[in-house]
């Protein structure tokens, strides 16, 4: 078994959960989109530091947090991570943001995207556009299957039309198909690639059940078959069809699960496709700046 990671690089030691960036940022507690299989909710409410009833409902978690001056780090920050940017609270989100870009630094923006919040910020962080990232979580061409899964959050049309208005507005924009919600993922490839400067992901759902379980679905049975119904769609069979079709497409990522899944059948995986791309103005797709995804990394040394 070889995988390679000749020329990796990470600046800093990445921690449990930073696979995108080496640091998260979040200014709300809970989220309005209620997506089911959650993991902020799992983690927070096992954490008792929510509860499922009150996840809908997003709290500021510190007015302190939208005064704050931060100071310029040398890394990429995503933000948000444990909720989303939704109308009701896009203002603070826009003053938090603001601050964040203010001070030179580089966001990671990832979203289910509401396209006035898109709009928004489009037009407002005009002077910072290159140190923008937009990443938009799509996991479905197929609408119904996304409310079904993420009841509150927009639908396939709303999410293509905000990652076309970013890239129209000159931004720097990437794709997160993780979780896949179906077997189709094609067509969401196929429909946001050409609106794409940096990166897809690809990854299937991490511990569904599990999640699932704990966000109070234990009983639910039509999500709990739903859940068994859409994991059995990910056979090696259907990663390695996806894998051989999309191996030599740059702008596709693999995420760790679908990377394991690769390594049973000794499937080297190269450099390229385990980075992502840090902001800077001259810098291609795997550029020498960018940064390892630190789950990706981990199984890579273990493998060595
Ligand atoms: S958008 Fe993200 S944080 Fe919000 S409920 Fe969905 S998975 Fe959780």
């Amino acid at each position: 078994m070889r995988i390679k990671n000749k020329g990796i690089k990470t600046k800093k030691k990445s921690t449990k959960n930073r696979q995108w960036a080496e640091k998260t940022m979040n200014l709300i507690s809970g989220c309005a989109h209620c997506c089911k299989y959650c993991y902020a909710k799992a983690m927070l409410v096992q954490l008792k530091n929510n509860t499922i009833d009150n996840w809908k409902n997003e709290v500021i978690r510190n007015p302190y947090l939208l005064k704050k001056k931060f100071r310029k780090r040398d890394y990429l920050i995503m933000f948000p991570s444990t909720h989303d940017i939704t109308p009701e609270h896009l203002q603070e989100n826009l003053t938090f943001l603001g601050h964040l870009l203010a001070a030179g630094n580089k966001v990671l923006i990832v979203s289910k995207p509401h396209l006035e919040c898109v709009k928004s910020m489009c037009d407002a962080f005009i002077p910072f556009k290159e140190n923008i990232l937009f990443r938009f979580t799509i996991g479905s061409a197929d609408s119904n299957i996304l409310k079904f899964w993420e009841p509150n959050a927009p639908d396939f049309n709303e999410r293509l039309e905000s990652l076309k208005y970013a890239f129209n507005s000159g931004y720097q924009t990437s794709v997160s198909c993780e979780p896949m919600l179906d077997d189709k993922i094609d067509q969401v490839i196929q429909q946001a690639l050409p609106y794409v400067t940096e990166t897809i992901w690809i990854g299937i759902p991490n511990l569904l059940i599990e999640r699932l379980s704990k966000n109070g679905f234990e009983d639910d049975h039509i999500t709990m078959d739903q859940a068994c119904a859409l994991m059995k769609l990910f056979s090696d069979e259907y990663i390695l069809s996806l894998y051989a079709k999309y191996q030599n497409n740059p702008k596709i990522m693999w995420k760790s699960s679908i990377i394991e899944v690769l390594k049973k059948y000794k499937i080297e995986i190269e450099n390229d496709n385990l980075r992502t791309q840090v902001l800077s103005d001259n810098e291609s797709v795997a550029g020498k700046d960018s940064f390892i995804l630190a789950d990706d990394f981990k199984s890579i040394k273990r493998n060595l």
